[in-house]
């Protein structure tokens, strides 16, 4: 007999555990979560750069970092919160969009401090090179998190309210009948290689053995792999998987611990990590694929070393001791996608954060548990997130997604 559950949510990556930890905390009963290898090597919440701000454009992501970041305070050990702040640096024809949005972040409750260019290395004494910064904004309330210890939080306290969690299963089939999912059908995955080559081209062994869960309710938290997930239930998901690269680095000369996040003017951006330097860099030419080669030492000489150096005389002597590449799934207004899935009567999603996702995290989760058990929000109103918005043209206005 086919197992059953109230409430599936495919994908266990830190939103699939942040939306099990709310139903459970909303009092639904009967959730299971499904995830082809929860311990999520190749998911982006494993692979991402623990930032956390609520310096947004749109009123609704300053809004869920906002309620997010409340939220991080409350539980700040247990998750590695560190409200460092974020200095973002500005060139001059930057800067005017920059300061209408500090006028909506200001509105919206975030503290934002301007900075001319000549208070930087007051308060940030190692940037010493400053050609082409016309301002700055310093937000003191962001900072740093430690994503890995977020998720392991959401699903201590989902597990213990009783979520169960299906690992090493991939949804491979979906049974819809009179715009209700029925079930699933589950492949088993045994190994790591099996898992990135189904990451990477969807390819499952036809051996696999087969299972099939029942479901009152499907939820989509598959990450960058939401297409394919929409697409098995008929529905297309205007997101891509976009490949973003990170180095570590280490560099005598300088100590980064007493900072938070900095984002230079080309968008690279760095951080203190465990007694070395993070650092990434968006390179615009990069294709949708998923793809998850990491150029290391070529994309660290090419892209990050140079804009670092043209910082601060102390990035002149640095070596990159790692790094990695993970997956950003990127929406057409760069906004995750959260609600009810239009034409289906028990399908809901939140996914395509679009480089947000572990700092919008929690009240994404819990926005969602209240529109599943209640049919509306009750603390932030997303509905501006829902997909319907890509059909209807009225779209969340983002413009960066770092
Ligand atoms: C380099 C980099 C830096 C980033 N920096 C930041 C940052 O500073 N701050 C920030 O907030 N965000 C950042 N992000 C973005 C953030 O990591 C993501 O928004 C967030 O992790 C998304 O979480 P998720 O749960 O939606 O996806 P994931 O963690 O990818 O989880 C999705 C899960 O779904 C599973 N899955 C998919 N399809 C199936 C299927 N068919 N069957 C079973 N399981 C399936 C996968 O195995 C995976 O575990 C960054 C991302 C990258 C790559």
């Amino acid at each position: 007999m086919a197992q059953s559950f109230n409430i599936l949510i495919v994908g266990g990556g830190i939103i699939g555990s942040s939306i099990a930890m709310a139903l459970a905390e909303q009092g639904a009963t009967g959730i299971g979560v499904v995830d082809c290898d929860l311990s999520g090597k190749w998911g982006s919440s494993e692979r991402n750069a623990g930032g956390v701000r609520a310096t947004w454009g749109a009123a609704v992501n300053i809004d869920l970092s906002n309620a997010s970041i409340l939220f991080y305070q409350s539980v700040a050990e247990a998750v590695g919160f560190q409200q460092k702040g974020y200095l973002w640096l500005y060139d001059e024809s930057a800067w005017p969009e920059a300061a209408r949005r500090m006028d909506l972040q200001t509105r919206l409750g975030v503290t934002v401090v301007p900075l001319p260019q000549d208070a930087i290395p007051r308060r940030f004494p190692f940037l010493d090179r400053l050609g082409g910064v016309y301002k700055a904004i310093f937000s003191p309330n962001d900072g740093l998190i430690n994503p890995n210890l977020l998720k392991s939080y959401y699903r201590s306290k989902a597990e213990s309210s009783g979520v169960q969690w299906i690992d090493h299963q991939a949804v491979s089939s979906v049974t819809v009948k009179s715009d209700k999912v029925q079930s699933v059908e589950l492949k088993r995955i045994e190994t790591d290689e099996a898992v990135a080559q189904y990451l990477v081209d969807e390819n499952l062994p036809d051996e696999a053995e087969k299972t099939t869960l029942k479901t009152g309710i499907l939820v989509n938290a598959a990450g960058c792999w939401a297409p394919r997930l929409s697409a098995l239930y008929g529905q297309t998901t205007p997101a891509r998987p976009l490949r973003r690269q990170v180095a570590i680095i280490h560099g005598q000369d300088i100590d980064l611990s007493p900072y938070g996040m900095v984002v230079d003017t080309t968008g690279l951006y760095f951080h203190h990590e465990a007694g070395h330097i993070l650092s990434g860099y968006a390179v615009p030419s990069e294709a949708p694929g998923y793809c998850f080669d990491d150029e290391g030492e070529g994309f660290f000489m090419t892209e990050v070393w140079p804009r670092l150096s043209a910082r601060s005389s102390r990035f002149d002597r640095l070596k990159r001791t790692g790094g990695w590449a993970g997956l950003y799934a990127v929406s057409p207004d760069k906004s995750a996608i959260i609600g009810a899935v239009s034409g289906l009567d028990n399908v809901y999603e939140a996914h395509s954060f679009s480089g947000h996702g572990v700092m919008q995290s929690y009240a994404a989760g819990r926005g969602l548990a209240e529109l599943i058990l209640s049919g509306a929000y009750q603390t932030l109103d997303l509905s501006v997130l829902s997909g319907r918005r890509f059909e209807t043209g009225h779209l969340v206005s983002e413009e960066t997604d770092i």
